[in-house]
């Protein structure tokens, strides 16, 4: 079949639930720059010519945008449907959605937002699945022997392991099969299903299963996270590094911003923007290791838009043009030179600050402070100096 014709994608991306910690849902966390939701559609539409429909909270309408910044003239990406209070009844409204939308496919296939490393040929083998048997979705034998416990923790029994798979997504139905399979789980009150094909076996559906992928994991744990960083990274080997170097001077004021954090003291820093001269830097290096010009060709200070302006939009700004060229920021070494305000006490939170704008580890970003020993415009407390560098890695 040709899966631009007859197959559609719903991506499930309206769970609320993080057991990674932070304060947005994970699917909105970033994995080496760039969202996980972002990368699971790039994934998809890789893998596929079909027409994909995000299904998100409706919260999250705001960071869902922003997440798709760099994916918004996709063809293939329709916009997003707003999902329920269960994954069963998400599923449902994006069904029902395709249809409200007259996108109703022959086939659908209906993936998790946090298995961001589904390849052409899991989804290849799903289209071909539910052609041959209505429902069919991946699974992989198990290694470990799995025994059913009761409440006191003593087992009840053993499970015979060969008969036994765990599964995965995507999953593919039939449209029909599956629309009719949710709307009578609805119906019977049934509304908290683990996975569409107990929707079709509650329905009385055969499922079929085909063989899923080891490297299709889902992202559950900042272990998971950090895993898949990782494997990100080794895919992307031309490396590039670029230098970065500021100067703000001081002027009467109560506070300066570094890195994003407000930090007191009995001067401020003059410029155009917020004037944070660390930031600055940073950018410059990261724009320099993408040959992308530098901050005042991005940001020109005759721009009037720019005038106090704060810096986490220039740091934003040069990650998106890494992001947008398919790579991450490796790391990022930055030293601050001035007699004051002492750097060591905000140390920790300025690196956090940067990690959070720059979507990437704490582990990747090392800032350093030193003094000029009296020396120089620092020394005589005129101003402050910045310097960064940055380690980029690219596709080739
Ligand atoms: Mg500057």
């Amino acid at each position: 079949m040709n899966p631009a014709l007859g197959v559609a994608i719903i991506a499930v991306a309206a769970g609320r639930g993080s057991r990674l910690g932070g304060d947005i849902p994970k699917q909105y966390r970033k994995i080496a720059g760039k969202p996980l939701l972002a990368r699971t559609l790039e994934s998809l539409s890789r893998a596929t010519p079909a027409i994909i429909l995000p299904v998100i909270h409706e919260d999250d309408t705001e960071l869902y945008r922003l997440s798709v910044v760099g994916l918004q003239d996709n063809p293939k990406l329709m916009a997003p449907a707003y999902g329920g209070a269960t994954r069963q009844a998400s599923v449902r409204l994006g069904l029902e959605a395709l249809l409200a939308r007259k996108a109703a496919p022959k086939i659908v296939l209906i993936h998790d937002a946090a298995r961001l490393f589904v390849s052409g040929d899991l989804v290849a083998n799903a289209i071909a699945g539910a052609e041959a048997y209505g429902a069919a979705i991946p699974g992989l034998p198990l290694s470990d022997t799995i025994k059913e416990i009761d409440e006191n923790g003593i087992v009840i029994s053993t499970a015979e392991r060969e008969r036994l798979r765990s599964v995965q997504t995507p999953q593919a139905f039939d449209f029909k099969l599956i629309f009719e399979a949710h709307r009578h789980a609805a119906s019977k009150g049934v509304t908290d299903l683990p996975d569409d094909a107990a929707v079709a076996e509650f329905a009385g559906h055969r499922v079929h299963i085909f063989p899923g992928e080891s490297a299709n994991v889902k992202i559950t744990t900042s272990e998971d996270l950090k895993v898949a960083e990782e494997t990100l990274m080794r895919e992307l080997t031309d490396v590039r590094t670029g230098q970065g170097y500021d100067v703000h001077a001081f002027e009467p004021g109560d506070h300066i911003w570094l890195g994003g954090v407000r930090i007191p003291h009995r001067q401020g820093l003059k410029g155009h923007s917020d004037a944070d001269v660390l930031s600055h830097a940073i950018t410059d290096a990261l724009l320099g290791a993408i040959a992308d010009g530098d901050i005042g060709s991005h940001f020109p200070p005759s721009d009037p838009q720019w005038r106090g302006a704060p810096s986490r939009i220039f740091l934003e700004a040069a990650a998106a043009g890494i992001s947008a060229r398919g790579g991450a920021i490796a790391h990022i070494d930055a030293t601050i030179v001035c007699e004051r305000p002492k750097i060591g006490p905000h140390r920790d939170a300025i690196r956090a600050s940067l990690a959070d704008i720059l979507g990437i580890d704490i582990g990747r970003l090392a800032l350093k402070a030193t003094t000029s020993e009296g020396l120089g415009f620092t020394g005589r407390e005129e101003g402050i100096a910045s310097l960064a560098i940055a380690t980029v890695r690219l596709p080739v």
